[in-house]
């Protein structure tokens, strides 16, 4: 095992990106501008400037790879945009840089230990892309290179048949070698070869753009420019986590465990064997590792041993971004009689940068309410509008936002496909927010079941 470390197959590597959540599919982006300054309204983000300024230059900071021990908190009050922002956070960073996302209590309910689940999350938010070389495909659309030690000739550039058929990409390779040996051509010249005699012609370099080559007759083609050594082979690059390696690798699981969820413990061992293995890739130039963003959501959940596991895994050189969000403000450490700030113990609140995040002003919640109605395909009448934003105020813009749908249902009932105040209502009345529900409870104290 210690020499075949595999990497897993290509339909792994959307896996990590899989957590998409309903209530947030309406956030493509931090909504910065290129100078970090939020747009009023742009890529479903609105209002919360400050909280989505500094998440831009977080984010800055893990493309420039600065991030090594680094963890943000998001503390504010409930439905004030912390995961709405992490997820924006996820979605600048592109495809290939893993986002894992979990809610603290997790941890707990999985057929794991405490420290071996954080241990997974942290190794899955850290990729590993791996360039592999793979024979080329007949069919295939290639930039052959010339090595330039093969012809003896100085220049340099690249070789571009467009041509979709093997032979003739062997067989123009062959004759650009040639051409080249003969010092007719130099870097950035366009050339036709003529496929049956070989007769390699210069022609104009505007002529790959003003002419489709096709027009040059059916034994003609047309190549474009110098250098390389015929390569059968090309590389392939794709991106797998660090974890998605050792469930493959671990004999007891097996890859399809991935799809299962249930990947269960993995020995230590296997794991410093994989990360000599990764760190030898890198070494030959094989592996780049990429790091990427663990959010941790109602991270107050979390005890005392696994806050400690936090602060030690933090300082570990194959650490992501921790990105955690609480919405206590003092409140006691779990597995201890200390209360401290969102619930986080001192010496791992020290180490963190926190964003606030603040309750939404009206004009704010107008705008998101719109936008979750277009993500919807929902209308609302004006009067509608203005009753949900107070309900959003008075409740919270979570339970608003979860009241459009149940109200577009009782709507259509009514054969209608706007929602009216009616609906609304209606809806509030079949659907407790918090605060109803914790009255209701103290009112039927005498007959639930506790
Ligand atoms: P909690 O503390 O309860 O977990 P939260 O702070 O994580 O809450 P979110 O879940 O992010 O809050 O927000 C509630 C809803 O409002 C989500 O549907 C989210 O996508 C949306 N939302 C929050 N902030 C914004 C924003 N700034 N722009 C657009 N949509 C937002």
């Amino acid at each position: 095992m210690a020499t075949q470390i595999s990497t897993g197959t290509s339909e792994l590597r959307d896996i990590t990106k899989m957590e998409r959540i309903g209530a947030h599919s309406h956030i493509r982006g931090l909504g910065l501008d290129d100078r970090l300054e939020p747009r009023a309204n742009s890529q479903g983000m609105v209002g919360q400037a400050k909280a989505r300024k500094a998440a831009g230059m977080i984010l800055k900071l893990v493309q420039e790879g600065r991030i090594a021990g680094r963890a943000m908190l998001f503390a504010g009050p409930p439905s004030t945009g912390k995961t709405a922002i992490a997820l924006g956070m996820a979605q600048s960073l592109g495809p290939d840089v893993p986002f894992t996302m979990i809610a603290a209590s997790e941890v707990f309910s999985l057929s794991m230990s405490k420290t071996e689940a954080l241990t997974q999350a942290f190794r899955r938010s850290i990729g590993v892309r791996i360039k592999e070389e793979t024979e080329i495909i007949e069919g295939e659309v290639v930039e052959l290179q010339i090595d330039r030690s093969l012809t003896g000739a100085t220049k340099t550039g690249k070789l571009t048949v467009k041509t979709t058929d093997m032979e003739t990409i062997y067989d123009l390779g062959t004759k650009m070698i040639d051409a080249l040996a003969k010092e007719k051509v130099t870097a950035g010249d366009v050339i036709a070869i003529d496929k049956t005699s070989g007769k390699v012609s210069k022609l104009g370099r505007s002529f790959a753009r003003s002419r489709d080559y096709d027009a040059m007759g059916a034994d003609t083609k047309f190549v474009q420019c110098p250098e390389g050594e015929i390569q059968k082979r090309k590389e392939v690059v794709h991106t797998v986590s660090l974890h998605e390696i050792d469930v493959i690798n671990s004999r007891t699981q097996g890859f399809l465990a991935l799809f299962a969820g249930d990947t269960g413990e993995i020995k230590p061992e296997l794991r410093n064997q994989i990360n000599t293995k990764v760190a030898e890739w890198r070494e030959e130039g094989k592996a780049e590792i990429i790091p990427g963003v663990l959010f941790i959501d109602e991270v107050h959940m979390l005890d005392i041993e696994c806050f400690s596991f936090l602060n030690r895994a933090l300082e570990n050189e194959l650490a992501p971004l921790v990105i955690m969000a609480s919405n206590r403000g003092m409140a006691r450490v779990r597995g201890t009689k200390i209360r401290s700030p969102h619930g986080l113990p001192v010496d791992l609140l020290d180490r963190v940068l926190i964003v606030s995040t603040k309750p939404y002003t009206a004009e704010d919640i107008v705008e998101i309410i719109k936008i979750r109605c277009d993500e919807e395909d929902v209308k609302l009448t004006a009067g509608a509008l203005t009753v949900l934003t107070s309900m959003a105020e008075q409740t919270t813009l979570r339970y608003a936002l979860n009241l459009i749908s149940t109200s577009q249902m009782l709507a259509r009932k009514r054969k209608s496909d706007l929602v009216d105040v009616e609906d609304l209502r209606r809806s509030y009345a079949y659907f407790m927010d918090e605060k109803r529900s914790v009255e209701w409870i103290k009112a039927q104290q005498s007959t639930l079941i506790f």
